[in-house]
């Protein structure tokens, strides 16, 4: 079955094209990205398995005209993979935010449509971008059927001592004022995958997650359900990140607020968008890799910024550890996490006290593979899993399929 992932953002449309034979038979026909939508210029990256990748410029007006120009690069006779519309089977979107009306993948009808636009109003900038890409499959390839994973899905289980807020009680009745997590997929995907390599039953574990990559959330998940998670409301809360403070103590909005003159989304773009690594390095960068090279060249700066990602981590792990009265299995995930053995270390190195114990060599190279990098005799398995989320798309929008054709 071909289907067709797609994850749309404001002004861009990610894609993968998957051939599943099954659950774990498939092969990765084609990914790429559509960038700059809108924009005076887009730029298209078609990168096909076993041609040579594409990148084109031109216009783009809008994510209608987008996504044929997306389709025709999969049928094109060069760089194509497929030879026509018809080849695909299925698309399946990823959506950030369902709130607390999907628990699980579903296939896309009008009731879900108004659904996921009730949910706008807890993630402006992305649910609004992903039904655009819906209405723009539904105009391009009117007859294939659509489904919908949510990020915050695998987050439903959570008790409501865990998702809710010391706020007026009246907020979640009137707004959805709640913790609802997210990057649920990928949570799910590494706890499931972790377990299998560590020979744990996941019907009977103990699992901690750490997806850290540009944003970075932490899950405590219980007998494969998920028990807690560090992002909130929205994914600020939790950890520090890329350009995102986190946690914080909730005084200083009003505080900042009322010192710089800021409105309200000027606020909330200081800290989703000028925090976290970019903020504390006052604007030097957000990604990891600088810091890195700038710590190892003995900036001191660098060096505060990463002992506090570790710090984080280590909070939100030992906070699980209480939760679940112990741990089985952590895994780590995600483009800091999965590249960089001595956060992996760093943070392991804080449950030794738990018999937590990482095999140095292997930890050291461990990088693009699925692999357990504690020792033989670690008490706690640790884990380092590339995470997948665009498979666990796939799948579950084969299974919708398969079920609808049943
Ligand atoms: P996103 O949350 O946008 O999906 P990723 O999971 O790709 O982000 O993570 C991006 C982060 O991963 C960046 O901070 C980057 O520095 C870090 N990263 C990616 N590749 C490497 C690498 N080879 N070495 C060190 N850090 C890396």
């Amino acid at each position: 079955m071909i289907i067709l992932v797609i994850n749309c953002g404001s002004s861009s449309i990610k894609y993968q094209v998957l051939d599943m034979k099954n659950d774990n038979e498939y092969s990765l026909l084609a990914k790429g990205i559509l960038e700059r939508i809108a924009m005076p210029m887009s730029k298209l990256t078609h990168k096909p398995t076993g041609k040579t990748p594409v990148v084109m410029e031109m216009p783009v007006a809008d994510h209608k005209i987008g996504m044929r120009i997306v389709l025709d690069a999969l049928v094109n006779p060069e760089y194509g993979v497929i030879s026509s519309f018809s080849d695909i089977d299925a698309v399946g979107h990823r959506i950030v935010q369902g709130a607390e009306y999907f628990d699980k993948s579903v296939l896309v009808d009008d009731e879900v449509i108004r659904k996921i636009t009730v949910c706008c109003d807890f993630a402006p900038l992305h649910n609004p971008a992903h039904l655009l890409g819906i209405e723009a499959v539904s105009n391009v390839l009117p007859d294939v059927p659509q489904a919908v994973t949510f990020d915050t899905a695998f987050h439903q289980t959570m008790a409501p001592e865990v998702y809710m807020y010391a706020l007026p009680y009246q907020y979640y009745k009137k707004y959805g004022v709640r913790r609802y997590g997210a990057h649920g997929t990928s949570h799910q995907y590494v706890s499931q995958r972790g377990a299998a390599l560590a020979g744990i039953p996941l019907d009977n574990s103990r699992i901690i997650t750490c997806h850290i990559g540009n944003g970075s959330s932490v899950t405590a998940i219980r007998n494969g359900k998920v028990v807690d998670t560090s992002m909130g409301f929205t994914p600020l809360e939790g950890m520090i990140m890329g350009t995102r403070c986190g946690s914080i103590d909730a005084s200083l909005v009003p505080y900042l607020m009322k010192k710089e003159n800021k409105t309200p989304d000027e606020m909330t773009a200081l800290m989703n968008k000028e925090s976290g690594f970019l903020g504390m390095s006052e604007g030097v960068t957000s990604d990891c890799r600088d810091l890195v090279d700038r710590r190892e060249a003995g900036d001191e700066r660098a060096r505060l910024i990463l002992a506090k990602l570790v710090l984080d981590i280590t909070k939100l792990v030992g906070s699980y550890v209480a939760e679940m009265n112990g741990v089985d299995l952590i895994v780590f995930t995600a483009g800091i996490a999965e590249n960089n053995p001595w956060l992996r270390r760093d943070v392991s190195a804080n449950f030794a006290y738990l018999g937590a114990k990482i095999d140095e060599e292997v930890n050291a190279v461990a990088r693009g593979s699925e692999t357990i990098i504690s020792t033989p005799d670690s008490k706690v398995k640790i884990a380092m899993i590339p995470t997948d989320e665009e498979l666990v798309i796939a799948r579950d929008t084969m299974h919708l399929v398969e079920d609808l054709r049943k």
